[in-house]
């Protein structure tokens, strides 16, 4: 394997090929892990998660294995490197 996966936040088609765990599509990156708003919503759970759905798949990949491109670069450029 060579690396991370990379998807578009602001492309329709990749916010439609991941999804959260649940399937949901109306999740959102955070610095250290992903939140959907439907699972949210539901009773007893938090909407936090650390792997998205590869819809083409069925495969969780981690948020380590993912890098999210914004228009104004990379995601996690904006928490600085390890
Ligand atoms: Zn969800």
């Amino acid at each position: 394997m060579t690396g991370r996966t990379t998807i578009h936040l602001q492309d329709e088609s990749d916010r439609w090929r991941w999804v959260c765990p649940r399937g949901h599509r109306s999740w959102e990156p955070t610095n250290h892990h992903f939140w959907c708003q439907k699972c949210a919503r539901l009773d007893g759970a938090d909407g936090v998660f650390h792997e998205l759905r590869n819809k083409k798949t069925g495969n969780l990949v981690k948020r380590d294995d993912l890098l999210l491109e914004t228009p104004v670069g990379q995601y996690e450029s904006r928490e600085g490197s390890a």
